[in-house]
């Protein structure tokens, strides 16, 4: 990714998520009711409704639920990333994910791969939590 890569903007919700993420942790919100997470960050526990929501940090591990291979970039900051797989992994805590996976050839991406979360730092105040598969690193 270069620094033409479109980055996030976060607001007030999903804040504590990137503020983490910088911090090279995966934190995701919890319900303090029920006590199971959820992702994306809402005001409001899809489980049970309760607004007592807390972050706290997970494993950063999980499994590819789901995956596409991008072969044609969205845009020219994209360009020198394609191929690129584009995942929704199923953290072991219980949400979902989408992300991108790193350091793995598409075509050794299948459903059910284990993965582990793997931190891309953008600029002085983004990091990017991407995934990689488990028990690997370069
Ligand atoms: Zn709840």
């Amino acid at each position: 990714m270069t620094a033409l890569t479109p980055l996030p903007s976060p607001n007030p919700l999903t804040e504590p998520y990137w503020q983490a993420a910088h911090q090279r942790q995966l934190k995701l919100p919890r319900c303090e009711a029920c006590t199971k997470f959820h992702f994306y960050p809402r005001s409001a526990c899809p489980h049970c409704g309760c607004r007592n929501l807390s972050w706290h940090a997970v494993s950063g591990n999980g499994e590819v639920y789901s995956y596409t291979v991008v072969y044609r970039a969205p845009s020219k900051s994209f360009a020198p990333e394609v191929p690129y797989v584009v995942a929704v992994v199923a953290l072991d805590e219980g949400p979902h994910l989408m992300t991108r996976l790193t350091q793995i050839a598409p075509d050794d991406v299948r459903i059910g791969l284990r993965v582990t979360v793997d931190f891309r730092r953008m600029d002085d105040e983004t990091t990017l939590p991407l995934f990689r598969r488990a028990g690997w690193s370069l």
